[in-house]
């Protein structure tokens, strides 16, 4: 994600590298870099101009500071800009008191609506909130459908009336049940066009009026740029939106749509939908989100992720071994295991600042992951305690390849690249960078 409005911004960065401080004739071209960066991810014209202008005036403002160098005081201003830009701190969902909260989808087909109203009531699950889901959509029955199946699959409630029921009625009558059973929260999907539709926003105005929702959140496809800020704009006006819910977040998406949300509304992004997957929704923090825009690796959400599942007790003590150069492969199984329970391995490495890797060079590290695997399965226990036992034994190597299937050159690239990581990891951990490739230039 946002690989291309990275490089770009690594343009600006390089116009002030080598350079003692930030000058009136050095920034602007850094500026124009930064300028180019964003309207080649499709942000806003008019949100370009503002933040640019804020941009200049600040990078001009600021003060040097002792050891900090200019392209890192720039990147920090940027930063800073991008982050004012979508909204500072993450906005979350509405809850009021009397129950039910009420949630109105709205946004045009396809962009993923439906799907969101599932991964939404989930999220609610988890924060020990209950929901109800409304179908509105009559006019695809298959919307209803959808719905109802995803309705199943995540165990929550679905309320409909079949496709020939007025759409307004539904949700009214959605909203009454969830009202009469207690329910914390009723989220309303809606029918949705290919384009802006008078009749589709007549009727979701109409929906607006009788239920009164205390949310009313745009869903917008993050892959679709500019066409995200007129169709922000446009919902805005017409219905009046509380925040948005920002999808296809995993895909190859340049960032313009997530530049340019709140700017054009007013309101915040509230989540980003990361797959499809009903458990593929994440609050929107904007620092993160900077971070990932500017390449500096969204290190946050690592960490948080990695927190909820490591048990913090094993990872103090892996910790140590590493530090002490005691790692090995029963840990190195361990890791890559948890590293898995974490989620898609690839996802993880797309995560780490500078890292920039293609679907292709996943699928080789997967595949190499497994050969690992293997290997260190034929090995004893002594072995994967001592991985520098079998760089010596020419007899130890032959048995784990015959054992794993591979070859002993294969044993041996191995346990040498084994005992490469580990030394890098020592390195990494008392705080020494390694020269690796591909990890910036910070
Ligand atoms: P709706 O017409 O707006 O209700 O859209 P749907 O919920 O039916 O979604 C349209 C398509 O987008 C489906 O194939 C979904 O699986 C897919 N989709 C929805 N959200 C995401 C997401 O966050 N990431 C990805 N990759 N696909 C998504």
């Amino acid at each position: 994600m946002f690989d291309e409005i990275t490089e770009k911004f690594e343009a600006a960065w390089k116009k002030l590298r080598g350079q003692d401080k930030i000058s009136d004739s050095n920034i602007q071209s850094a500026i124009r870099e930064v300028r180019r960066a964003l309207l080649e991810a499709d942000v806003n014209l008019q949100v370009v101009k503002e933040v640019v202008e804020q941009i200049s005036k600040k990078a001009l403002g600021t003060e040097v500071v002792a050891g900090v160098r200019p392209d890192q005081q720039f990147i920090k201003v940027v930063y800073d800009e991008l982050v004012k830009l979508m909204g500072e701190a993450n906005q979350p969902l509405a809850e009021v008191e009397p129950t039910p909260t009420i949630i109105l989808m709205a946004g045009l087909q396809g962009t993923g609506k439906t799907t969101a109203s599932a991964k939404l009531a989930l999220h609610l699950r988890k924060l020990d909130r209950s929901a109800l889901l409304v179908a509105t959509d009559v006019y695809r029955p298959a919307a209803i459908d959808q719905l109802v199946t995803l309705g199943k699959q995540i165990d929550i409630p679905v309320f409909e009336l079949g496709s020939d029921a007025d759409p307004v009625e539904i949700a009214r009558q959605g909203v009454a049940q969830a009202r009469a059973q207690g329910i914390n929260t009723v989220i309303v999907d809606t029918a949705g066009r290919l384009q802006i539709d008078q009749n589709m926003m007549a009727e979701l105005a109409r929906i607006k009026q009788e239920i009164q929702p205390n949310e009313v959140l745009l869903v917008v496809d993050a892959m679709t740029g500019q066409e995200a800020a007129n169709l922000t704009r446009t919902f805005h006006e017409q219905i009046g939106i509380t925040g948005a819910i920002l999808t296809k977040m995993d895909g190859d998406t340049r960032g313009g749509a997530a530049l340019s949300v709140r700017q054009i509304s007013g309101q915040p992004i509230k989540f980003i939908g990361v797959g499809e997957k009903v458990e593929a929704l994440q609050p929107f923090y904007p620092e993160r989100m900077a971070s990932r825009i500017l390449g500096m690796g969204d290190v946050l959400t690592l960490v948080e992720k990695a927190q909820e599942e490591i048990n913090l007790a094993d990872a103090e003590k892996l910790q140590e071994k590493i530090l002490s150069a005691k790692f090995d492969f029963d840990d190195f199984l361990k890791n890559t295991r948890m590293m898995k329970s974490m989620g898609s391995f690839g996802g993880l490495l797309k995560m780490l600042p500078g890292m920039k890797v293609n679907d292709a060079q996943l699928q080789q590290a997967e595949v190499q992951l497994k050969r690992c695997e293997a290997m260190i399965s034929s090995m004893t226990k002594q072995e994967r305690q001592d991985p520098d036992l079998i760089g010596k034994s020419p007899g130890r190597k032959q048995r784990i390849a015959k054992g794993s299937g591979y070859t002993n050159q294969d044993v041996t690239k191995l346990v040498a690249d084994f005992q490469k990581m580990r030394t890098l990891m020592q390195q990494m951990g008392q705080g020494k960078m390694p020269n690796m490739p591909g990890m910036g230039g910070f």
